[in-house]
């Protein structure tokens, strides 16, 4: 019995070891983050590619901790998720991105229209289209000012994904698709989804210009979004030779480093106004 407790033991080599804790202390860490006030929300502009002009933005999650600085959302959304902190966190994005969305219609901006992340644990409430209603009216928000960005897994593991996805649309929500192409998913779906938008991940747009397939890949998406009467959003755009591209391919829309990183609402505040008064 000893023998084969020490075997079992051997199994967990240290590094597993300093992965499970380092995943345990960052999800006890989350547990107090938003009663600690260290979520911030960052916001990318999303460009209309035929006139250059800002048409919205998308809300991305920012964790700093005073200790640990800052956490990459690719390392604790997915904690999040597992833990279903996703919910609150979710919900606080939420309201803080449509909060400050009007914030900037009543200061006298030209409207944008806010994209929000929304994970599968989240879009599987039962209570989703209440909660976003709630949202709305809490902050004033227009609906046609918001946008929900949904992931291909949303579809295939949510029960009455559809007749949600239509309750959001019918009050005027955009839906979008993040992530476009990297889900597995059978594209039969697009038939039946009622969203306005493609977001074409930024692993293919990256290769636009060094791989012939990325690029047959990106124009044939929007190809087919076109004759669907879906919008092309393009994210990961860095550099001028992607955007001629997209140009070309006349892709809506495009989000990446190339116009801006993900900045703070003070910092947007800043282009609008120089936006609004030339
Ligand atoms: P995503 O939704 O696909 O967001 C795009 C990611 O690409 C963001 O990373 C953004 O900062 C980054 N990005 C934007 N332009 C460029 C570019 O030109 N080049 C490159 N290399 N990257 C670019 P971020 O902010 O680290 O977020 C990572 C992921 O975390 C997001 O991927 C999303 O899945 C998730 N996430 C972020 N905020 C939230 C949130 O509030 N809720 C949920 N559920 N997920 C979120
Ligand atoms: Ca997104
Ligand atoms: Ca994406
Ligand atoms: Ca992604």
């Amino acid at each position: 019995v000893k023998e084969q407790g020490k075997n079992n033991f051997q199994f967990y080599t240290p590094e597993m070891n300093e992965a499970v804790t380092k995943k345990m202390k960052l999800e006890i860490g989350l547990r107090k983050a938003l009663e600690r006030d260290e979520f911030k929300i960052v916001y990318q502009p999303q460009i209309d590619v035929e006139t250059g002009d800002i048409i919205g933005v998308e809300a991305l999650l920012r964790w700093h901790h005073p200790e640990w600085g800052t956490i990459s959302p690719a390392e604790f959304i997915p904690i999040a998720e597992e833990t279903g902190l996703i919910l609150q966190i979710g919900e606080w994005v939420l309201h803080g991105a449509c909060r400050q969305n009007k914030a900037w219609q009543d200061a006298g901006y030209t409207p944008l229209r806010m994209a929000v992340n929304i994970s599968s644990r989240q879009f599987q409430q039962s209570d989703l289209v209440e909660r976003v209603s709630r949202i709305l009216n809490e902050t004033e928000l227009a609906p046609q000012y918001l946008e929900l960005e949904l992931t291909e897994s949303i579809i295939q593991d949510s029960k009455y994904a559809v007749a949600k996805m239509q309750l959001l649309k019918e009050m005027g929500i955009h839906l979008s698709i993040d992530d476009f192409g990297t889900g597995y998913s059978s594209l039969s779906y697009l038939k039946t989804f009622p969203i306005h938008t493609l977001k074409i991940d930024q692993s293919f747009t990256r290769n636009i210009y060094a791989d012939s397939k990325d690029a047959s890949l990106v124009e044939t998406i929007i190809a087919m979004a076109h004759n669907l009467d879906l919008k092309v959003i393009a994210e990961g755009v860095e550099t001028e030779e992607q955007l001629q591209f997209l140009q070309q391919k006349q892709c809506n829309e495009a989000q990446g480093y190339y116009f801006s990183r993900p900045i703070s609402a003070e910092e947007l505040a800043v282009i609008l106004q120089e936006r609004s008064v030339s």
